[in-house]
């Protein structure tokens, strides 16, 4: 803008159309000037046409030039990212041309980004050795905002009053404006790698329009200069400006200098060949990106290319992170589209039960124009988040296979976040239920079967998947239920995460066999005829003994049915026809305070002293047998943990205590 602009402007004039060389802004009219610029010495030296031309900014422009310039925001440092990565794709650019054309200026020029810093003069100067800009390209693309997401980015912007996120900046391909920011003024200079290019200074101040000049340049590239707002002056301190550098840029792939000191170290690991990746390496990178202090579990690198194209570098850690089911747990892979940050965190490419995965995906296939909504929702990502899943569930599966431990410490660490995924992921569903583990009856504490391992060993005439829903191992062990299938060496799966108590319903068959908990009442549980006859108690006999029970719990049971599966205890509790295990009883009830559990069936066992006793009482000692029938009842439910009011149990038992511990009349005489 020429420096008489303010002679040229018709304060307070009515609304009149726009036209070539002038434009409206807040109401007032500005005409652009087409006198001589009066150059100072300095930069008259330079100058080979004297004239610079000036532009108006288009109306779309100059409302997010206004919103730049006046908005609050947070993350401001994100216009440096913003400019490295133009740098680096000018950079990607003059590299893929030189491939096949080394006619250009400066052809063996390194390939680098400079950053120049001057607090005195409050400036901040960046330049890159790229491909540089021809003077259309200063119209057409940094003049203009192409993408359609600008008008949404304008929206966005305006919606609430407070301070920006000028992350989103990013998110909308309006990169190089950010530098509005921080900048009062902005200068290009640049020349294109075409022989005949020109140097070309491209100046602003951001108001409404920008100028465009002839200079002698002679190299190849581009220098952009940001004059630093007063309160942005940090922004011209070198250790403000690595950290910056550190934090968005580290893995660009050309050199990053501030002075003579290269800042970005980590290169892009995952643009290697895999045979170039070194153990160390990859994981000094996975503590880079994650901030663990351990070396990871394992990794996984992609290079995906055909229909999709993209790299991805994954890492597994070894010990699930404490806050892993806090909400203040991000998660999500960083995204690089074209080796340029995207975005920290980015959950869409990952399920949530895969959200212990830490590492990068670069894609080639995002436009980096569009709007983060875009983004998230973009069938890219959904393609990318396919094939990521399930080569991490191929990865972990081979680990299954051939590294039993390794798999092991993973499932152990993030088994209860990995079962989620069945409630979510129907798609890999098979998968996942194959990538169960427990322990079970036949395995030592500590160590895991999985169904099919289960199946293997399974007698020809098993029908069922056997299990038991406990809060540890020590309780399963416990549990009445399993003493039919101990006594006859069936192995029963032992169930205790909180979560296997929802999940488990829902994988009603393994392989064709049907996974029974060890406490449904319908167990068809073959006996041998030898030991029933071992019972003790006549058919008629015990018959009469259930109906007395029935008679004393009344509706406190939905049933009282004779046991084929206790062999040591008295009696059990087992779920009714349409009940829920105890275990899962016991989750709804912890969420839900008001939550009544179905009433349980009362099986016994005739083969038990006790049972045997009550059944010869019958008809003596009304009384007695009672209190020993409500006695045996809540035993079992205390057993289960589930009494919930032990003081009639207590007195009920210092009564029978009274009696158990009368002298005999023997005795008392
Ligand atoms: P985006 O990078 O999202 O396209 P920008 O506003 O940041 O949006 O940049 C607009 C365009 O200006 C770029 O697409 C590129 O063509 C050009 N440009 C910006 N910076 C440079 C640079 N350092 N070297 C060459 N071209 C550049």
């Amino acid at each position: 803008m020429c420096a008489c602009r303010d002679a040229y402007r018709l304060k307070k004039q009515p609304l009149l159309r726009n036209k070539p060389g002038s434009f409206l802004k807040e109401g007032v009219l500005i005409y652009f000037c087409s006198h001589p610029f009066a150059p100072g010495p300095s930069f008259m030296a330079t100058q080979k046409k004297p004239t610079p031309e000036t532009f108006a900014f288009r109306a779309e422009m100059q409302q997010l030039l206004h919103l730049i310039i006046h908005s609050l925001y947070t993350h401001e440092e994100i216009f440096l990212r913003e400019l490295i990565s133009n740098a680096s794709d000018a950079l990607n650019k003059i590299h893929f041309r030189l491939l096949t054309d080394r006619n250009v200026v400066d052809p063996d020029a390194a390939r680098d980004i400079r950053i120049t810093l001057d607090k005195d003069a409050r400036t901040l100067t960046i330049a890159d050795t790229g491909i540089g800009m021809s003077r259309e390209d200063l119209v057409e693309r940094i003049g203009t905002v192409a993408s359609s997401g600008t008008l949404d980015f304008i929206k966005e912007l305006k919606k609430d009053g407070g301070p920006v996120d000028a992350q989103l900046i990013g998110q909308f391909g309006v990169g190089f404006y950010s530098a509005f920011m921080v900048a009062d003024t902005i200068t290009i200079d640049t020349r294109a790698a075409h022989p005949d290019s020109v140097g070309l200074r491209w100046s602003s101040d951001g108001a409404g329009s920008f100028t465009i000049e002839e200079t002698d340049r002679t190299s190849r590239g581009t220098r952009i200069t940001l004059h630093l707002k007063e309160d942005k002056a940090e922004f011209a301190e070198e250790w403000r400006v690595k950290q910056i550098i550190r934090k968005y840029s580290n893995f660009v792939d050309f050199p990053i200098l501030v002075g003579e000191e290269r800042v970005n170290t980590v290169d892009a690991l995952w643009h290697r060949s895999k045979s170039n990746l070194k153990e160390e390496e990859l994981n000094e990178f996975y503590k880079f990106i994650s901030g663990d202090a351990e070396d990871p579990l394992g990794h996984l690198f992609l290079n995906i290319e055909g229909r999709m194209s993209f790299r991805a570098l994954l890492f597994i850690p070894q010990t699930a992170p404490r806050s892993l089911f806090h909400e203040s747990y991000k998660y999500g892979v960083h995204l690089y589209s074209s080796n340029v940050f995207i975005q920290d965190d980015c959950q869409t490419l990952l399920p949530e039960y895969l959200k212990c995965v830490r590492g990068v995906v670069d894609t080639e296939d995002l436009p980096l124009n569009v709007s983060r909504e875009a983004t998230q929702h973009s069938p890219v990502m959904a393609k990318i988040r396919k094939i990521l899943t399930s080569k991490l569930l191929g990865l972990l599966g081979d680990w299954a296979t051939n590294e039993p431990e390794k798999y092991a410490t993973f499932f152990k660490q993030f088994g209860i976040l990995f079962k989620t995924g069945l409630g979510g992921d129907f798609e890999n569903r098979d998968t996942l239920i194959d990538l169960l583990r427990y322990e079970s009856t036949a395995t030592e504490p500590g160590a895991y079967t999985s169904f099919q391992q289960y199946v293997d060993r399974m007698a020809t005439d098993q029908e069922a998947l056997y299990y038991v829903l406990a809060e540890n191992r020590l309780a399963a062990e416990r549990n009445p239920n399993l003493e039919y299938f101990r006594a006859h060496d069936l192995e029963v799966l032992l169930l205790t995460d909180p979560v296997d108590a929802f999940l488990i319903p829902g994988i009603p068959t393994y392989a064709d066999h049907p996974l029974q908990s060890v406490e449904k009442a319908d167990l068809k549980l073959q006996r041998d005829p030898e030991e029933e006859e071992e019972g003790g108690l006549s058919e008629h006999e015990a018959e009469k003994i259930v109906e007395r029970i029935k008679s004393v719990l009344g509706d406190r049971v939905e049933d009282v049915r004779i046991s084929q599966r206790l062999v040591d205890s008295a009696a059990t509790l087992v779920t009714g026809s349409a009940g829920m295990d105890t275990q899962m009883e016991r989750m709804m009830m912890m969420m839900d305070a008001s939550f009544e559990g179905g009433k349980k069936v009362l099986e016994i066992n005739i083969a038990h002293p006790l049972i045997r006793n009550l059944s010869s009482l019958r008809g003596t000692d009304d009384t007695l047998v009672e209190q020993a029938v409500l006695q045996l009842f809540e035993g079992t439910l205390l057993a289960e943990g589930s009494l919930k009011e032990p003081q009639d149990f207590v007195a009920r038992m210092l009564d029978l205590l009274v009696v158990a511990t009368k002298p005999t009349t023997d005795e008392a005489s």
